[in-house]
């Protein structure tokens, strides 16, 4: 809008005694809102001097006002709960494993207070962090000893390096593998100064393989559990058992990484078999490396556990104070790790197991149940159904296994070329909501897998607030 009259903005000094900018002051602190009325009067000069603003929008209430939704946007925490109906329970990118009650008190434990992190209070001397935990993973694994560290790619660079390094690392082609976020066996294995040498073929590798790679230079055996891929039909793979006796026939060390690796045999709750971490050791791996978050259903970490000697060795590197735990992972590890004694109550506690293994039948009467009040959102333009879904484990752990779920699915009724754009909005607005909502775009819907959609309350509250474009 243009006019005759040359306008002027207010002045910063004018806006700060403005009684529409007071309450700003008070909540927000006043330097806090001077960089905020600053920048705005700064950012819209250029429009009064052009004559593009009205007397209005650069009036002292509009201002405020702009400059409050400015302060709150700023003042909102970057890191935001959203709702995980992707349908992929243990998300990397959405945080992976949810705590139970038990790991959170323990975490506010640590946070709140001095703690015996690594101080022996029986002996009243120095302590070991890795004590802390050390009982309990031994009696959950039957490992001799057990150190810990960030996650379990930093598990497995500081066992490469501490056991194989400038020697070489025996390993099969096809488990060469590459896990999300540039962690790739060989990278890895590179930089912690071990060789790679490779045996088998992608799809088949021998025993007579592994053994015709055993020379002086070699440092160690490794084995890596395919975790986002699988190789079906003509395949060969040495079992452990047998390898771990050609390893120590030939005085070297089986190392297996587990990647997501299972404290307990899962097939109890009807989920796909995942190897344990007691098999592996018991198979003859000498060490184990896994994940605290995965399957676990902890906090981010990464196990190593296995045979004394090795361990100490893994805990005299370096790097092994480079990639240690903090006080409030070991705090929530310990709590996770307790509820493993009493395997009879897990699936109510823990609750990446408990969604796990949420039956299909329960979620779908979710989904029906929300059926209407979405569909009563969305209006005429998307149809809205409950149906059947099909659902992951996410994180590596059994990459082919489908969970069967349910599902909203929503579908736009408008011709196929605008289509696309309707998702698109529909996702959009979805992720503009105080809580996110994150889903998945399939076959030209858009679909919600009720899975671990614990908080119906919160869901529902802040579906009015939806806005679709239409
Ligand atoms: C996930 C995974 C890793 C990495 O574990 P993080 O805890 O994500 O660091 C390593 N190896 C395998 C086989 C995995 O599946």
């Amino acid at each position: 809008m243009s006019s005759s009259v040359a306008l002027r903005l207010p002045s910063i000094d004018g806006l700060l005694r403005h009684p529409a900018c007071a309450p700003l002051a008070e909540r927000y602190g006043r330097d806090s809102l001077l960089t905020g009325l600053r920048q705005l009067l700064d950012e819209l000069r250029p429009s009064v001097l052009s004559g593009q603003l009205s007397a209005v929008e650069i009036g002292a209430e509009v201002l405020a006002g702009r400059v409050g939704e400015r302060l709150a946007q700023q003042q909102r925490s970057q890191v935001r709960r959203v709702f995980n109906l992707t349908g992929t329970v243990l998300h990397t990118n959405l945080g992976r494993a949810l705590l139970p009650d038990e790991a959170i008190d323990a975490v506010q434990m640590a946070a709140r207070y001095p703690l015996n992190l690594e101080f022996d209070l029986a002996s009243g001397k120095r302590g070991d962090r890795d004590d802390l935990i050390e009982g309990l993973i031994r009696e959950l694994t039957g490992a001799e000893a057990v150190t810990v560290v960030n996650n379990n790619a930093a598990a497995v660079l500081l066992t490469l390096n501490s056991l194989g390094a400038r020697k070489e690392g025996i390993i099969s082609r096809g488990e060469l593998i590459e896990i999300g976020g540039a962690f790739r066996i060989p990278d890895i294995m590179a930089r912690a100064g071990v060789r790679l040498h490779e045996v088998g073929t992608t799809n088949r590798t021998h025993a007579r393989d592994y053994e015709a790679a055993i020379s002086p230079r070699s440092g160690l055996i490794m084995r890596v559990h395919a975790s986002n891929y699988s190789i079906e039909g003509f395949t060969a793979r040495v079992p452990t058992a047998e390898l771990a006796e050609l390893a120590h026939r030939h005085g070297l060390p089986l190392l297996e990484d587990l990647g997501s690796g299972s404290l307990l045999d899962l097939t109890r709750w009807g989920l796909p078999a995942e190897p344990t971490v007691r098999q592996a050791l018991l198979d003859g791996a000498d060490i184990v490396t896994f994940s605290g978050d995965k399957l676990l259903g902890g906090p981010q970490a990464g196990l190593i556990v296995g045979r004394k000697e090795l361990i100490a060795k893994i805990k005299k590197n370096p790097l092994k104070r480079a990639l240690r735990v903090d006080k409030l992972t070991l705090a929530a590890l310990e709590a996770v790790l307790g509820l493993y004694r009493d395997p009879d109550r897990l699936a109510e506690r823990l609750p990446s197991l408990r969604l796990l293994t949420r039956p299909q039948a329960d979620i779908f009467a979710q989904a029906s149940r929300l059926q209407p009040v979405l569909a009563d959102r969305l209006g005429e333009t998307w149809s809205v159904c409950a149906v059947e879904a099909l659902g992951m484990i996410g994180s590596g752990s059994q990459p082919v296994a489908r969970l069967p779920s349910a599902a909203l699915c929503m579908r736009p009724q408008v011709s196929k070329r605008l289509r696309g754009r309707c998702l698109l909005n529909l996702e959009a607005a979805l992720r503009a909501l105080p809580i996110p909502v994150l889903g998945r775009i399939d076959d030209d819907a858009l679909w919600l897998d009720l899975r671990q959609l614990d908080d119906e309350p919160a869901w529902l509250a802040q579906l009015p607030q939806l806005q679709v474009e239409p």
